[in-house]
C-alpha cells in the first residue's frame, strides 16, 4: 500500500512538473514570443506587370521587402520557363520539337502531369493541347479573328489530351507532329503557388498574392481575422459582388469578361471549348476555391467550358474544393461556401 502512494505522489510530481512547463511555455510564447516577431514584422506591397497581367503581392515578414522581391522572381522565372510567347521556354522547346521527345525540368513535368490529370476529371474540357485553336483565335498575339469553320476544323484535329506522352524516368514530355501545348489555362495558378511556397518557406508571416483573379494567401489579416477576397459581377465588374473569407488558401475566377474582342455585336473570348473550338457560352464565369491556386486555375477553366450541371456535379465530387458558377440565367454556389459568403 506504502508502494503504491509512494508511486502515485511521484506521479502527480510528474504531472505537476508537465503541467508547470507547458503553462511556462505558453506564457513565453504569447507573453515574448508573439510581440517579438510582431514588432519585428514589415509589411510590404508591390504590383508589377508578370504573365500578361498585373501581379500584386503583399508580404508581412521580418524581411519583407526582401521576400517580395523573391516571390517576383519565382512568379518571372516561371513564367520564362512556361509561357508559349518566350521563344527560350520549355513549352516552346516542346512545340517546337512537337513529334519529338523533348527533356524538360521536373516541374514542368509534374504541371503537364497535373494538368492531364484535370483533363480526365472534366472528361477533356480543360485541354492543354487547345494550342492551335487559340492561335487561330488570335488569343496571345492580340491579331483578333473569328476563324472559318473549315480553320476550326482542322486545328482541332490538332487537340487532344490523351496523346501527350510522359517519360517519367527520362524526364521527356513528347507531343504530336501540329500539336500545340498551351498551359495558360494553369499556369498562372501555378506561378502563385510557387511564389506562395517560397514564402511560406522563408517563414512569412502572412501574405496575399493576385495574379489578374488568381489568388493566393498564407495566414490571416493582421487583426487575426481571415483575408477577404471581391468576386466581381460578371455583368459590371466594378461592382463585388460577394466576399469570401480565406485562410490559407486559393481563389482563381474565370469570366467572360478578361480577355475578349468584340466581332458582329458578339462577345468572343479566351476559353475555348475543345468540342467545338468556339468559346464555351453557357456560363458567364467560374470562382473556384481550394487550397491550391495550381488546381483552381484549371478547374475554374474547365469548370467554365463544362457549364453549370456537369460543372457543379465535379464541384460536388471534389473533396475540398468550393465554387460560384454565374451563367446567362442563374447562380449556383457550393452550400459550403454559400455558408462562408460575408
Ligand atoms: P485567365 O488567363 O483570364 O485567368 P483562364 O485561366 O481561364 O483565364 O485561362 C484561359 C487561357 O487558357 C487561354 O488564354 C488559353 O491560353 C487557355 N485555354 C483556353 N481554353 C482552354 C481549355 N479549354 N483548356 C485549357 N486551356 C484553355
Ligand atoms: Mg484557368
Amino acid at each position: 500500500m506504502r508502494g503504491l502512494s509512494k508511486s502515485r505522489n511521484h506521479f502527480l510530481v510528474i504531472v505537476g512538473i508537465f503541467i508547470g512547463v507547458a503553462v511556462l511555455c505558453v506564457v513565453a510564447y504569447y507573453g515574448v514570443y508573439v510581440p517579438y516577431v510582431e514588432s519585428h514584422t514589415t509589411t510590404n506591397q508591390r504590383s508589377r506587370i508578370l504573365m500578361d497581367t498585373t501581379v500584386d503581392i503583399r508580404v508581412d515578414a521580418r524581411n519583407s521587402e526582401e521576400l517580395v522581391n523573391q516571390a517576383f522572381a519565382e512568379i518571372e522565372g516561371i513564367e520564362k520557363s512556361l509561357s508559349r510567347y518566350v521563344d527560350t521556354s520549355e513549352v516552346s522547346k516542346i512545340n517546337a520539337h512537337a513529334g519529338q521527345w523533348v527533356e524538360v525540368s521536373q516541374f514542368t513535368i509534374d504541371l503537364v502531369k497535373e494538368a492531364l490529370r484535370i483533363s480526365e476529371l472534366s472528361d477533356g474540357a480543360f485541354d492543354v493541347t487547345i494550342g492551335a485553336v487559340i492561335e487561330l483565335w488570335g488569343f496571345g498575339t492580340g491579331d483578333y479573328k473569328v476563324p472559318s469553320e473549315e480553320e476550326i476544323v482542322q486545328a482541332l484535329k490538332t487537340v487532344g489530351y490523351e496523346k501527350v506522352e510522359i517519360d517519367e524516368a527520362e524526364r521527356k514530355v513528347r507531343i504530336p507532329e501540329g500539336t500545340i501545348l498551351d498551359l495558360g489555362g494553369i499556369a498562372k495558378g501555378y506561378a502563385v503557388d510557387q511564389a506562395s511556397r517560397l514564402l511560406r518557406k522563408s517563414n512569412a508571416k502572412r501574405s496575399i498574392i493576385n495574379a489578374g483573379g488568381d489568388i493566393s494567401v498564407i495566414g490571416r489579416r493582421p487583426d487575426d481575422t481571415p483575408w477577404r477576397v471581391g468576386v466581381q459581377n460578371p455583368d459590371n465588374p466594378a461592382d463585388i459582388r460577394w466576399i469570401l473569407p480565406l485562410e490559407d488558401s486559393s481563389v482563381v475566377t474565370s469570366g467572360d469578361y478578361q480577355r475578349y474582342f468584340v466581332f458582329n455585336d458578339q462577345k468572343w473570348h479566351h476559353i475555348i471549348d475543345p468540342r467545338t473550338g468556339y468559346p464555351a457560352r453557357e456560363l458567364k464565369s467560374v470562382t473556384v476555391v481550394t487550397e491550391s491556386a495550381t488546381v483552381a486555375d484549371a478547374l475554374s477553366t474547365a469548370i467554365f467550358v463544362l457549364g453549370m450541371e456537369a460543372g457543379s456535379r465535379l464541384v460536388e465530387e471534389m473533396a475540398g474544393v468550393e465554387a460560384i458558377i454565374v451563367s446567362q440565367d442563374g447562380v449556383w454556389i457550393s452550400p459550403e461556401l454559400e455558408e462562408q459568403i460575408l
